[in-house]
C-alpha cells in the first residue's frame, strides 16, 4: 500500500495523472486591431501572425505543451501589456513573431531578433540555435540580430523576436498566404521549442 501510494503521489507530483502540460510557451502574438503592422496587397502583419500562433497552438494540443498567446484574436494589446502578460504567464520562454516590410521586394528571408540586455541572454540563444536547427529544412538562410527591444528587455524569461519573410517580396507574400505552407511553418517552430 505504502509503494502504491508513494508512485501515486510521484506520478501527481510529475503532472502526469493531473494531465498538466510539460511545458508552458508563451507566444506574443504581434500587432493587432488598430495596429495592423505591415501591410501589403491586403494582407496585413497582425493577421499572418496569428493565423501562425493559432496554429502553433493548434498543433501543441497533440503534445503535453501548453501554448498561451497574448490575443487569439484581432485586438490591439500595449507592449507594456505584453511584457505584464509574458512576466505573469510562467511560461518557460516566449517567442515574438513579425513580419518585416522593406522598401526592396528582395526576399527578407528569417531573422532572429534578441538584446545583449536580455535578463536570460544565454538561454535565448539556445533557444535561437534550437529555432535555426529546426527552420533549416524551411528556411536554410537565416541571421541573428542583436538589437534593443522593449519586451525582449522587459521579459524575464528567455525569449526571442523572429521576423519571417519581406512582405513585399511576391515570392515571400505568396508562401505565406498559403495555410499549407503556414502549418508546415508551425510545426517547424513547435520542434524548436
Ligand atoms: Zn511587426
Amino acid at each position: 500500500m505504502r509503494i502504491k501510494a508513494f508512485i501515486l503521489l510521484s506520478l501527481m507530483s510529475l503532472g502526469l495523472l493531473a494531465g498538466e502540460p510539460s511545458k508552458t510557451i508563451f507566444i506574443d502574438v504581434a500587432h493587432g486591431g488598430k495596429d495592423s503592422g505591415a501591410q501589403i496587397e491586403g494582407v496585413s502583419e497582425k493577421d499572418l501572425c496569428l493565423a501562425l500562433a493559432l496554429k502553433v497552438q493548434e498543433l501543441a494540443k497533440k503534445s503535453s505543451m501548453e501554448v498561451i498567446l497574448v490575443r487569439s484574436d484581432d485586438r490591439f494589446v500595449s507592449l507594456q501589456e505584453r511584457a505584464q502578460q509574458i512576466n505573469a504567464s510562467e511560461a518557460e520562454l516566449f517567442i515574438s513573431l513579425h513580419f518585416g516590410v522593406k522598401s526592396s521586394d528582395s526576399p527578407g528571408g528569417l531573422s532572429f531578433h534578441y538584446s545583449e540586455e536580455q535578463s536570460e541572454l544565454d538561454q535565448s540563444l539556445s533557444l535561437i540555435q534550437s529555432l535555426e536547427k529546426s527552420l533549416a529544412t524551411l528556411f536554410p538562410e537565416s541571421q541573428r540580430v542583436a538589437g534593443s527591444f522593449f519586451l525582449l528587455k522587459e521579459a524575464q524569461i528567455p525569449g526571442v523576436l523572429v521576423e519571417f519573410a519581406n512582405l513585399n517580396s511576391p515570392e515571400e507574400l505568396q508562401y505565406w498566404t498559403s495555410e499549407e505552407n503556414q502549418w508546415q511553418v508551425a510545426a517547424a517552430i513547435l520542434e524548436g521549442i
